[in-house]
């Protein structure tokens, strides 16, 4: 590719031609929309990579300290606005473009989502990025550069179908494929002793992992870090001698092997991908991660002894736990150093944070199979394993805090468990809120926690105000700007300043007529989608996330069913028109979570081609969620749905995000939603439903949901509808199993809140009448949550954990 003619600080029209050009090797009036992208990509990349350079050197000349966030999962987004804003560039691109007949817009849009994850997890790793290198942090993002991420969510009369999604079609021209990056990964094999009389381990297959670069700049273009994501090809691409004798396609199968590692991403949330391919995954990019970081530091301060005065490596969840065992085996058997010393190095150098409490999310793999692909991991595992027993017995624990300490779960088929790796690997274990925390502390990690009990600390997570308030809704951020100036910018604390003018009818007013706009332009793109007429001056009710039994969409649809009745029985009160807006994926091997996205697409159709409810009720389910779509929505939302079964939840980010944008949260005390209530104030958020406690308690000492249900006209009027077939009369049986197992179990507990949430709507519907009072709550949600900036979040990090 030829070199920029210009320099870099030629102004953007001069520089944005040239790269046309030469670049993309289209003249002005021969290049189309994505030409234009292209160009624009790249002549903001141009002035990016000057920062980069600049923020590597300075790094290196200081000698400083990086982190590096290890992170199977990176749901990004598009990175043009987040990018120009950040560079603010935002308005001088606008106009070049513009005088080109150009629309910034328009180009936004043809931007892929890099959807490189599932949901939370992953979309937390991406807000990281972006704080990180706002607070001027240097760090590295690892993770993998999958080639089809998270699938496209089709929906087929009603059904999810799931497409693969090609977001690298185009190219990406936001990246840097460094070959010369590369390194080595070896699966199975033998472990053989050495000439040093150490052990070596032979692998009976390597495959190589590239690094593929992308920039992340940080706020005001403060810093740009590296998000270094690995690709896998084979070391011997084509076999020659095969190729010629005509075994064309057996000549590829080692790059055709290799590719297939980095080909998709798992799209399970909150389970784990049992596949051997998965393991497979989680080694070859923790291994490529721990090789590159123990190589820079070599090269740079020459003593892997002082590997934790320079490097911070965080665990985003259990996937890179075996990053720990990996990290032992190049100080032991490639730097010759003792195992408790490196155990002492690794243990001060490895964090790692915790996201589920599920049981049945805790990843473990068998030990078979762990032992067949990383035969000297295995053996470290075991070392590691017999050194935290001894601890634990001389701390006297007896045996079944032993056997729930162990590495290796000895109860039915043996496993390894990765999240006590871990924690055992790892000089702090955080939780992602309050509750989460201190439920680690009390269930999955009681053992552990008695142990090591200053180990377990509490992060509570936070969300990019750049991305999800001053890029997502800039109406809003410039209404603010206007009433408090732009303190808040750099310091989303300083939203506060917003309280005194909370009951300002001025500003109400203003904060009215954004929300009112971009609930208007909602409805523009969701009839232009879906071909759906909705009304702007209905209150918008939103639940948009992964689909999954105990985020409880199903709760919210029975409430619409009990909602429609009710409408239908008494249309003379005075009802608030509402729209249920969903939106989620659900994994593909998830039976219930597709069920209930059928049953919210059966219950809109009936619903909303209903005349007797008058346009009081519409519920919409939006195909295929992503960064982008939740951009849209949450601007929009006057209702925030964040009603998890209490203790289930870790922490949620949608919350925090919709809150930020001024929608009322109507929620349960789980995860962050605690948190959330305890800022804002209890008067301005809708609360209801069981606590953790009374969830515990009530599994523990038996739960009656039939009584509940038959007990409760409205719910039991619902149940029975929906699992007699009103909404599927074309297979009246649809939904009996799934309302059965409500009636015989309801593990998340939906009866037991139900009429608590009913109550809580129509207090929604209550306020919703007094729009000066609703107005004023919903600047108290803006101005409260401030601390949810994954800037706050990311200090405490730094402060704590990694001391940078
Ligand atoms: C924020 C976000 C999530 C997480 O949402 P929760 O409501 O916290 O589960 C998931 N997916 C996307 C695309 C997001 O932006």
């Amino acid at each position: 590719m030829p070199r920029n003619a210009q320099p870099s600080s030629a102004p953007i029209e001069e520089l944005i031609i040239d790269v046309l050009r030469h670049r993309v090797g289209k003249d002005e009036r021969a290049a189309k929309s994505h030409d234009w992208y292209t160009a624009t990509v790249l002549t903001l990349r141009d002035k990016i990579i000057d920062r980069w350079m600049e923020s590597t050197r300075r790094t290196y000349d200081a000698g400083s300290k990086r982190v590096y966030y290890l992170s199977l999962e990176f749901l990004i987004g598009r990175l043009l606005r987040d990018a120009l804003n950040n560079m603010d560039l935002t308005q001088e691109m606008d106009r070049v473009l513009k005088e080109n007949g150009l629309d910034l817009a328009v180009l936004e849009d043809l931007e892929p989502d890099a959807a490189l994850g599932n949901g939370g997890l992953g979309r937390l790793a991406a807000c990281f990025m972006e704080s990180l290198a706002s607070l001027d942090i240097p760090a590295y993002g690892y993770g993998i550069r999958y080639v089809n991420g998270m699938f496209r969510q089709r929906i087929d009369d009603g059904w999810q179908v799931e497409l693969p999604e090609t977001w690298l079609s185009h190219g990406n021209p936001w990246e840097f494929d460094r070959r010369e990056s590369a390194y080595r990964i070896g699966f199975g094999g033998e472990v053989v002793a050495s000439a040093d009389g150490g052990v070596q381990w032979r692998p009976a297959e390597v495959i190589e992992a590239s690094a593929v670069d992308t920039p992340v700049v940080g706020w005001r273009g403060k810093r740009v870090n590296t998000l270094r994501l690995w690709t896998a090809h084979a070391l011997d691409p084509i076999r020659l001698d095969a190729f010629n004798a005509g075994d064309h396609v057996g000549a590829l199968e080692n790059e055709a092997r290799a590719a297939s590692l980095v080909r998709v991403l798992y799209p399970a949330d909150s389970t784990p991908a049992g596949q051997e391919l998965r393991l497979r995954q989680e080694f070859f990019f923790s291994s490529a991660s721990i090789q590159d970081i123990v190589r820079r530091h070599v090269q740079y301060e020459k003593d892997i002894r002082t590997l934790p005065d320079k490097v911070a490596i965080q665990l985003n969840d259990t996937h890179p736990a075996v990053a720990v065992a990996e990290l032992m085996r190049l100080l032991v058997d490639e730097h010759q150093l003792e195992f408790d010393e490196a155990w002492e190095l690794t243990k001060k150098t490895v964090a790692y944070t915790n996201h589920t409490l599920l049981p049945e999310a805790l990843e473990s793999w068998p030990l078979p199979l762990f032992e067949r692909l990383l035969p000297r991991h295995m053996q470290i595992v075991y070392a590691i394993n017999s050194r935290v027993l001894r601890e634990a017995g001389k701390a006297g624990l007896d045996g079944d805090a032993i056997a729930a300490i162990s590495l290796i779960d000895e109860g039915g088929e043996r496993r390894v468990r990765m999240a006590n790796l871990a924690f055992a690997g790892a000089h702090s274990v955080n939780g992602v809120a309050a509750l989460h925390t201190d439920l680690m502390k009390q269930t999955v990690f009681a053992h552990l926690h008695r142990l090591y009990p200053t180990r377990i600390n509490n992060k509570t997570n936070g969300v990019t105000p750049r991305r999800w308030l001053m890029q997502c809704n800039p109406a809003l951020t410039r209404v603010i700007r206007d009433a408090i100036g732009d303190a808040f910018l750099d310091d989303a604390e300083k939203l506060s300043d917003l309280n005194a003018l909370a009951a300002d009818p001025v500003l109400g007013e203003r904060v009215a007529e954004v929300r009112r706009a971009n609930k208007l332009a909602l409805a523009d793109y969701l009839k232009r989608e879906m071909g759906l007429r909705l009304n702007p001056d209905a209150l918008f009710d939103a639940q948009i996330k992964r689909i999954h039994e105990y985020k409880r969409q199903l709760l919210n649809l029975i409430e619409a069913v009990a909602l429609y009745d009710q409408i239908r029985s008494h249309p003379e009160r005075d009802w608030v028109p509402r729209v249920k807006i969903f939106a989620g994926k659900a994994a593909p091997s998830y039976h219930n979570a597709k069920l209930i996205i059928k049953l919210a697409n059966d219950i809109a159709r009936r619903i909303n081609s209903d005349p007797s409810v008058g346009g009081l009720l519409k519920v919409v389910f939006v195909p295929n969620y992503n960064v982008s779509l939740a951009e849209r929505i949450i601007p929009a939302a006057d209702l925030s749905e964040q009603i998890s079964t209490a203790g289930m939840e870790a922490s949620g980010t949608g919350n925090m995000k919709f809150a930020l944008n001024g929608a009322l949260t109507i929620g349960t005390l789980d995860g962050a939603n605690i948190e959330i209530m305890e800022r804002v104030g209890a008067d301005n958020i809708f609360i209801f439903g069981l606590t953790a406690d009374e969830v515990a308690e009530k599994r523990a000492n038996g739960y009656d949901p039939r009584a509940i249900i038959e007990g409760s006209p409205e719910l039991a009027q619902a149940v029975h509808a929906i699992a007699n077939g009103v909404f599927s009369p074309d297979d009246p049986a649809r939904y009996r199993d799934l309302m059965e197992g409500l009636l015989n179990s309801d593990w998340f507990m939906l009866a037991a809140d139900f009429d608590s949430y009913c109550a809580a709507q129509r207090k929604v519907d209550l306020l919703w009448q007094d729009q000066n009072m609703w107005r004023t709550k919903a600047i108290r949600n803006i101005a409260n949550v401030g601390w949810f900036s994954s800037d706050r979040t990311i200090g405490e990090y730094a402060r704590d954990i990694w001391g940078v």
